[in-house]
């Protein structure tokens, strides 16, 4: 596949609107950066070829390649894509200082254990202010609670991670993001560019589960009116039939219809296949009808070390994933994946032949075919 320049990743992402804001390309050059929310091209730079293009997950991405790199099979599509493990999963004994976890705290739980055992000396999480979704580089456990919590809205988190390595940072980092923000990072730790001075900073990736992210900016002006923005406590998406997204202000909960919600999911989440960010060493989301517990699926055997150990010592509680769970999430995913390929081929930007422009996303197309049919 093609790897172009900033030129191209703007003819291609920005001006189709199908930036997802995932940061990517921010943090490598002076050119592009992000602000309230969006990315923003400063100058057009002329180079042919570029990390920004190279890494971005809405720009050729092959995920057979990116598979057979990371996990040495091939993308086949499949429901929860690589798995070796998956269990029901919550913080355990050794998190007695508990942040306000999103669900069961596996994410934090993970996290505490790396920089307990050594493994890492930072993470690349998300802070909020305000509404502002901020990329945080963690260097403590005190920093990955203060981090914990899901923030709803599409975040430039992979920025940090970008400035640490182009600035040949020596640290060891685990990077938590949603499924976009992962594939993204497998394709910069596959060193497109083959570049003699990489070196592959993370030691853990973390995957979020992701139906959507939101649009910030459009976030806060729907709901200026509704609270004051600063009173945000936390955010969640009730599981159906609730239909509604539930803001915890410190004056109160607001619940917002989620048909006031879904007009402001950024367009390249409607072409978007993943829904349990299968390009992660783990990854993590909620667990159907059970609001203290995470789904934890293991893909490496770095990933396999780590949950272990975390289990070993406490920071986490391991319990068989029920079947109907498990039965219910594999649909999910089987759905996100089937609408958004079928969003992707009417928009034209999956599988596009060389001469009559360029994909997002490159798939086998037997296995695309066999999957719509
Ligand atoms: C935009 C978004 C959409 C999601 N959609 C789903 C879904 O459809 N189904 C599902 O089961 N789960 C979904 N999740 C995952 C879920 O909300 C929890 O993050 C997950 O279950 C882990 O819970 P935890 O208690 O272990 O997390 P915690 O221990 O509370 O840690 C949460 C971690 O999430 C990171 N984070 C927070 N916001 C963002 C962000 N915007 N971008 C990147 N990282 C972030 C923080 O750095 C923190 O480390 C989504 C998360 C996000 C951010
Ligand atoms: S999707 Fe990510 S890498 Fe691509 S243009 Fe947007 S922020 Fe940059
Ligand atoms: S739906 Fe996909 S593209 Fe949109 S934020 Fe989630 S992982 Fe990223």
């Amino acid at each position: 596949m093609p790897i172009l320049g900033s030129t191209e990743l703007f003819d291609d992402v920005h001006k189709k609107d199908l930036c997802v804001d995932c940061g990517a390309c921010v943090g490598l050059c002076p050119y592009f950066v992000s602000h309230n929310g969006k990315i923003a091209r400063l100058f057009p730079c002329t180079l042919p070829q570029g990390r920004c293009f190279a890494h971005c997950p809405k720009t050729e991405v092959d995920l057979n390649r990116l598979s057979t790199w990371m996990f040495g099979s091939e993308y086949d599509l499949s429901a929860l894509g690589a798995v070796t493990d998956i269990r029901k999963a919550k913080a355990g004994p050794a998190m007695t200082d508990r942040g306000m976890f999103q669900n069961g705290g596996t994410v934090s739980a993970l996290l505490t254990l790396g920089f307990r055992s050594g493994r890492i000396t930072a993470a690349a999480l998300t802070s909020r202010k305000g509404l502002t979704p901020e990329p945080v580089l963690a260097e403590s456990e005190e920093a990955v609670l203060a981090c914990s919590g899901s923030k709803y809205m599409a975040s430039p988190t992979l920025s940090t991670v970008m400035k640490e390595s182009a600035s040949g940072s020596t640290r060891r980092m685990a990077v938590v993001g949603t499924a976009c923000q992962m594939t993204a990072l497998a394709q910069m730790r596959m060193n497109p560019l083959e570049r003699e001075d990489f070196r592959d900073p993370v030691a853990l990736s973390i995957g979020l589960f992701c139906t959507w992210a939101l649009d910030t900016r459009k976030l806060k002006h729907l709901l200026k009116d509704h609270m004051d923005l600063d009173s945000i406590v936390s955010m969640d998406v009730p599981p159906p039939p609730a239909q509604v997204m539930t803001f915890n202000t410190s004056s109160g909960t607001v619940d917002i219809p989620l048909s006031d919600i879904r007009p402001l999911i950024p367009k390249g989440c409607g072409i978007c296949p993943d829904m349990t960010a299968e390009f992660a060493d783990v990854s993590v989301g909620a667990l159907e009808g059970e609001p203290g517990w995470n789904t934890l699926i293991v893909r490496t055997a770095r990933g396999a070390e780590w949950v272990e150990d975390a289990a070993a010592q406490g920071f986490l509680i391991l319990e068989a994933m029920p079947e109907a769970s498990l039965a219910n999430l594999k649909t999910g995913a089987l759905g996100k994946k089937k609408k958004a390929l079928l969003r992707a081929k009417e928009d034209n930007c999956l599988n596009v032949a060389p001469e009559a422009g360029r994909s997002a996303l490159v798939i086998d197309p037997e296995r695309v075919e066999s999957l719509l049919t």
